[in-house]
């Protein structure tokens, strides 16, 4: 641990990427999660990959929405231990950039600034007509289906479905701000062929580090690994 916090702070341009595995540490249970998955089924009739899709969402708009405000807008998630850390690390300008596929915004709950977020954030709900943006609450106080209030047209979540691209434009600058790093600091991530082959494959350096609370065969692909619950072992870093 000591030799990663002096890796850290001997970082140049250090870039975090915020796995999964930092919302779980929060207590957060995804939707793949099998027992969330398996009460979701039975209770809607649908799996939450099938409800959280487009396909579902541009056909079967009413239950898309009864679920999303349910199940997704209805948790209330504060950013632990570990966000925090890399909050101040941020603002020491240690941290130059934190790239995250949550959609919750903890990283910028907790104070960080220059977030990329691949799958979007529930907070930043738009109007596909006008481009106006709505908040989580306007969507959740909503009677049935969401509508703009200028041009009356259903919202659309600010989040990205399951089989949907990335933005081309979020995904060109998580590309060049992982190939400026000189430490690539991963988080809560599975370091899985697709991880390998979609982000680690910008990063040119030589110190991947990995802090991880499950291990995963995918750990060798970190220069340095440490184990454990992240907000116990990301506070020592700093
Ligand atoms: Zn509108």
């Amino acid at each position: 641990m000591n030799l990663v916090k002096k890796l850290v702070h001997e970082s140049k341009y250090l870039v975090v990427f915020s796995g999964s595995g930092m919302q779980r540490d929060c207590g957060h249970k995804s939707l793949r999660d099998p027992e969330r998955a398996y009460r979701i089924e039975a209770e809607y009739g649908y799996s939450p990959e099938e409800m959280f899709s487009s396909a579902f969402y541009n056909t079967r708009i009413e239950p898309f929405y009864q679920f999303y405000k349910k199940e997704i807008l209805s948790e209330e998630m504060k950013p632990g231990a570990a966000y925090q850390a890399i909050a101040s690390l941020e603002k020491e300008g240690i941290v130059k950039t934190v790239i995250t596929k949550e959609i919750y915004g903890m990283c910028k709950k907790a104070g960080c600034k220059n977030v990329l977020e691949l799958h979007g954030d529930i907070e930043e709900n738009r109007c596909p007509r006008c481009g106006k943006v709505y908040s989580k609450q306007y969507i959740k106080e909503a009677k049935k289906v969401p509508l703009c209030e200028d041009c009356m047209v259903t919202i659309r979540p600010g989040i990205r479905f399951y089989g949907e691209m990335i933005d081309n434009g979020i995904m060109t600058k998580v590309a060049n701000e992982i190939a400026k790093a000189d430490v690539f600091l991963a988080l809560g991530v599975r370091l899985d062929p697709d991880f390998c082959d979609q982000t680690l494959s910008y990063y040119t350096g030589d110190k991947r580090i990995l802090l991880t609370n499950r291990e995963d065969p995918g750990d060798v692909n970190a220069d340095y690994v440490v184990h454990g619950n992240l907000n116990e072992i990301v506070p020592q870093i700093l």
